[in-house]
């Protein structure tokens, strides 16, 4: 097990201070909204079990799907190469193979799945990627700088939809009601000003966002998670 211990009062998005709420050990930026957990720490244990146990809960190869046609979309091509971080049970990354993609894949947990499997974000590859793909795995990851020492021409992520959060009246006093609150293992809350803000300073736009899984999660009749696209420079 790893152990990485940090604590943080400055955004490491904006720059600006954070408030640190100590009920809910977040600390929240009042100016871009990036809120993150106060006492960054990675001990969650990302084994089999937890992998069994998140993807049999959820429509994994219909979401697998829907993610491969905004792939294509976005990239406008079939194949080209890819990186999947936090690829789970392979279930997307299959799914983009099929389609004729070349896709590697990034995960704590060691089991394979059949993925072409990298070690370190550093220096992985010689050539560019067309993507990068985080299907609920960026706001798992210790640093969240990590993922620019890759070479790409787009990202596609899905997070959980904090916008959403305040919209439906939620404070960050009552935020252990909300479905995403899961200290230890969900250490970013991300809203799209703030990652908007993170993209382009390191070089990319936002081109687009959208609930793209929502239909077919749990609790479809509440908006829970956002898609973003960014594009290089
Ligand atoms: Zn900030």
């Amino acid at each position: 097990m790893q152990y990485n211990y940090t604590m943080r009062t400055k955004c490491a998005v904006c720059g600006n201070r954070g408030i640190p709420r100590k009920e809910v050990n977040l600390t929240v930026c009042q100016s871009c909204g990036y809120t993150w957990q106060t006492e960054l720490v990675n001990i969650f244990e990302y084994d089999s079990d937890y992998i069994t146990r998140a993807y049999s809960n959820a429509p994994v190869i219909e979401m697998s799907w829907l993610r491969l046609g905004l792939l294509i979309a976005t990239l406008g091509k079939t194949d080209g190469t890819i990186l999947d971080i936090g690829y789970g049970d392979g279930s997307f990354a299959r799914a983009a193979q099929t389609s004729g993609f070349t896709v590697y894949g990034y995960d704590v947990n060691p089991t394979e799945y059949g993925i072409s499997r990298i070690h370190s974000l550093k220096h992985a590859f010689d050539n560019k990627l067309d993507c990068v793909t985080l299907f609920d795995s960026y706001e798992h990851m210790l640093n969240i700088e990590d993922i620019f020492s890759l070479n790409t021409e787009y990202f596609v992520l899905t997070v959980p939809y904090f916008d959403r959060f305040y919209n439906d009246g939620g404070t960050i006093e009552d935020i252990s009601n909300w479905k995403h609150y899961k200290p230890d293992e969900h250490l970013h809350y991300f809203t799209g000003r703030s990652l908007g803000i993170l993209f382009s300073r390191h070089g990319y736009e936002h081109v687009r966002a959208l609930p793209l899984e929502d239909a077919i999660r749990k609790d479809v009749n509440k908006p829970n998670t956002m898609t973003y696209v960014f594009k290089e420079l």
